[in-house]
């Protein structure tokens, strides 16, 4: 998606403040080239098999995944596990993704890691599965869209909330609402990047130089300053994934 202008995006980024950006895994194929570019501009990263790219029976995919994982284990750009979850626009492969789900779960709490997860259309679900696997480190519902009241089913299990383009869209009231009532330190801020590009961008790809328009309309909501969510957003990515040791 960026291969013709990755060296300018991250410049940009620079330039914009913007000092990393977490690239989480989505299949075994996608592996290589997202742990190229993760080394490359010395990104953090997630390993994990993403719902859209599961199979049936998910059970060869998930040993790749685990090898991947033992390979990089050492590595102290490996930050979590992930992109996992469950989406029901994909129907299909129902059985495959909460097989890959609970394994990848269970990956993460033995090896003390948290999740980044992807969860459309299927929260009750999901808060049922995470209520059987207590994670210690917890994790983000990346992209969230829901109500207050699911994010705050999250947010008892020590789950934070991923922040993304969404907020951006003037249709967007339930999230909106949700958003303003959130506490400061539930969230982070995201792109989805190259997905997720809000309707009224010019660019079809969406790009990590949105965030600062996230945050903006999260200090509106909230009535603070930019200042003040930048603080607490970039706090709670240092803190979840424990980014110490990368960037200071
Ligand atoms: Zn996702």
């Amino acid at each position: 998606m960026f291969d013709s202008d990755r060296d300018e995006l991250f410049e940009s980024m620079s330039l914009a403040g913007i000092e990393t950006a977490i690239i989480p895994g989505v299949n075994p194929e996608g592996w290589a080239k997202q742990l190229q570019v993760a080394k490359q501009y010395s990104c953090p990263y997630g390993l994990g098999i993403h719902p859209w790219f599961c199979e049936d029976e998910p059970q060869r995919a998930l040993e790749q995944l685990s090898e991947q994982v033992n390979a990089c284990i050492h590595d102290p750009y490996l930050v979590a596990i992930g992109e996992c979850g469950l989406d029901k626009i994909r129907k299909d492969n129902w059985q495959g993704q909460i097989i890959a789900l609970e394994a990848q779960l269970s990956m993460a709490r033995q090896l003390d890691l948290p999740v980044i997860l992807h969860v459309v259309k299927a929260h009750s679900e999901m808060l049922a599965i995470l209520k059987r696997y207590s994670l210690p480190r917890g994790g983000v519902i990346h992209g969230f869209y829901g109500s207050y009241e699911i994010a705050n089913e999250y947010i008892k299990l020590g789950y934070k909330l991923g922040i993304g383009g969404l907020i951006l869209n003037a249709s967007a009231k339930k999230l909106k609402t949700c958003v303003a009532q959130l506490p400061l330190d539930s969230m982070l801020i995201e792109t989805d990047s190259p997905a997720m590009t809000p309707q009224n961008s010019a660019d079809s790809r969406n790009t990590p130089l949105i965030l600062q328009s996230i945050i903006a309309e999260i200090a509106n909501l909230h009535k603070k300053s930019s200042v003040l969510i930048t603080e607490h957003t970039f706090r709670n990515s240092m803190q979840l994934f424990d980014l110490k040791l990368i960037l200071i």
